[in-house]
């Protein structure tokens, strides 16, 4: 009877221990982790976090256009960003840095400057 106990009881002790450890791998993914970054929520996260702002192939008037137009990486102006501007040219390889017409160098698909204008299709 004693060993029945017993054996109840390390079962229940095992399930504690598999839940928690379920509970922890789910909350890393939640946030993120090893397996959340290839997910949506990840990509949309790679947007974010995509840089595009390495101008040292540029000249120093590109950098200096660049500076003029007062492109940034992340727009701060609500409804406008470079992938609804008519001048953003996508990028060859998806969730990559595009180019622009009009402001030289890689462009973020997130950035934005002064010289945004409508995409019309
Ligand atoms: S013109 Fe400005 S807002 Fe439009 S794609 Fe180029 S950098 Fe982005």
């Amino acid at each position: 009877m004693s060993d029945s106990i017993l054996t109840r009881r390390n079962f229940i002790q095992r399930l504690t221990v598999v839940g928690a450890a379920t509970i922890g791998a789910s909350y890393l993914v939640a946030c993120g982790g090893e397996s959340g970054e290839s997910g949506e929520a990840g990509e949309a996260g790679e947007a974010m976090a995509l840089d595009c702002s390495d101008v040292s192939a540029l000249s120093a008037d590109q950098q200096a256009t660049r500076t003029a137009l007062q492109y940034v990486e992340a727009s701060d102006v609500e409804g406008q960003n470079c992938t609804n501007c008519q001048q953003y040219q996508v990028p060859a390889t998806e969730g990559g840095c595009g180019t622009c017409l009009v402001v030289p160098g890689t462009i973020n698909p997130n950035g934005h400057c002064s010289s945004w204008a409508e995409k019309v299709s």
